[in-house]
């Protein structure tokens, strides 16, 4: 049976834009007769809250949308530290101890834009932890907090240089294992990643089917690197675009775009928000 999601982070109340991938997830379900998961984006306990989740739960209902599973990642802890673990023990991660600061000075003493971003690669990193002495850097992690990155070199090793994710028609999206940069799986602060928690969640839940916005189509690199180490199935992929106010500007929290109990509140009817999003 084909499976897709439905996975916010409650870092803020559901906007219009928000709905807007609901609802392509809803329709999307509907038309290949799929489970429709509500996945519950809370592992980042230093932005999500409580009360977001609890609100997200009831515009969604209200948007007359039903999943057939609910899920919270802040249960599902155990699995995001299995999987670190696995990718630590498999040699393809390296503790970081660079602080955001010290990665952006070294890379603006480099002259490297960080920036100037490939279609791929997320983040840039000088490689300052990369080849630290052994000693030193168990030392370190004896008194420092630190981060994992993906040691991209070693993954190409393993992997090789090309490989492909493939979208919802079955088309292959090549890209270069290198490109992806060294990305942080395990965070200092939050000890999980966004990227390693999806992708242990998509492949536990069975997700077939990943329906997302264009934003999050530079990590799918990332995902199907992460789903080739671990041994996972790939899902294929579908980013759907971002809609935009009059002004051509992205709806999102962060700019302002009304929040879905707001128009509620303001006697907007759920029909009305599906209609005016084209649905
Ligand atoms: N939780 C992510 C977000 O709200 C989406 C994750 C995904 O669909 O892969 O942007």
């Amino acid at each position: 049976m084909k499976k897709t999601r439905f996975a916010p982070s409650p870092t803020g109340l559901l906007h219009l834009g928000n709905a807007y991938s609901a609802l392509v997830c809803e329709q999307w379900a509907k038309k290949h007769d799929a489970a429709l998961f509500l996945r519950v984006e809370d592992i980042d306990f230093t932005r999500c809250k409580p009360k977001f989740s609890k609100q997200m739960l009831d515009d969604l209902t209200w948007l007359g949308i039903s999943f057939d599973v609910v899920s919270f990642q802040q249960q599902r802890l155990v699995l995001y530290e299995q999987a670190l673990q696995q990718l630590i023990d498999m040699d393809v991660l390296y503790p970081c101890f660079c602080t955001r600061k010290q990665v952006n000075a070294t890379l603006a003493s480099q002259k490297v834009n960080r920036h100037l971003k490939t279609e791929h690669c997320l983040e840039a990193y000088p490689g300052t932890c990369k080849h630290l002495a052994t000693e030193l850097r168990q030392q370190q992690m004896l008194n420092m907090p630190y981060a994992w990155r993906l040691d991209c070199q070693t993954v190409f090793e393993r992997v090789g240089k090309l490989c492909a994710w493939q979208d919802v028609q079955g088309h292959k999206h090549l890209f270069n294992v290198l490109d992806i940069g060294d990305v942080i799986i395990g965070r200092k602060d939050i000890r999980f990643s966004y990227h390693l928690c999806v992708v242990v969640d998509d492949a536990e839940q069975g997700i077939t089917h990943v329906i997302r916005g264009e934003d999050l189509r530079s990590s799918t690199p990332v995902h199907h690197v992460l789903q080739r180490l671990l041994g996972y199935k790939s899902p294929q992929y579908l980013h759907h675009v971002l809609i935009t106010n009059n002004e051509g500007v992205r709806l999102a929290k962060s700019k302002g775009s009304p929040a879905l109990q707001a128009l509620r509140e303001n006697g907007v009817t759920a029909e009305q928000v599906r209609q005016s999003l084209g649905f």
